[in-house]
């Protein structure tokens, strides 16, 4: 079943964050009307939260070349311990945590516990880390985004 895994090496931002739990990735993949992300490594610019005022090594080399932050001499700065606050306190992750895992237990094993984690039980799609919902079969979402899109 580890080839049915949706979430992919270039879904994992060098911040940590998985881009396929993120909103704006599964409306993108799911084609809803609303704020849509192919990803942050596909979209392959600048990351706007952390490396318009990253001054590591990130700060040097291309994005799509910039492997994680924790490669970094300056893991953890400011811009991701402030960001990851944010994604702690509203939607229960951290990209740090993340990054660790990826340090310790290699990215394969991470993608794997990561599908663990966010896969619907219902349709094997993926529930978004901001509302937690399963944007392939949660009848109310798809039902809002028709709505909203009128
Ligand atoms: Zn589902």
């Amino acid at each position: 079943m580890k080839n049915m895994n949706p979430i992919t090496k270039e879904l994992i931002a060098p911040c940590g964050m998985n881009c396929a739990v993120c909103s704006r990735y599964l409306a993108h993949i799911n084609n809803l009307k609303r704020s849509q992300c192919p990803g942050c490594r596909p979209r392959n610019k600048t990351c706007f939260y952390l490396f318009a005022k990253c001054t590591g090594v990130n700060h040097r080399i291309k994005y799509r070349d910039a492997v994680f932050c924790f490669e970094c001499d300056q893991f953890p700065c400011k811009q991701l311990k402030r960001m990851d606050d944010r994604y702690r306190k509203n939607y229960g992750m951290s990209e740090i945590d993340n990054l660790e895992y990826i340090r310790q237990h290699g990215i394969e094993n991470f993608l794997e516990d990561q599908y663990q984690k966010h896969r619907c039980e219902r349709c094997g799609g993926i529930i978004s880390a901001h509302n937690g919902k399963c944007f392939q079969c949660d009848e109310v979402t798809r039902l809002i985004e028709k709505l909203e899109s009128r």
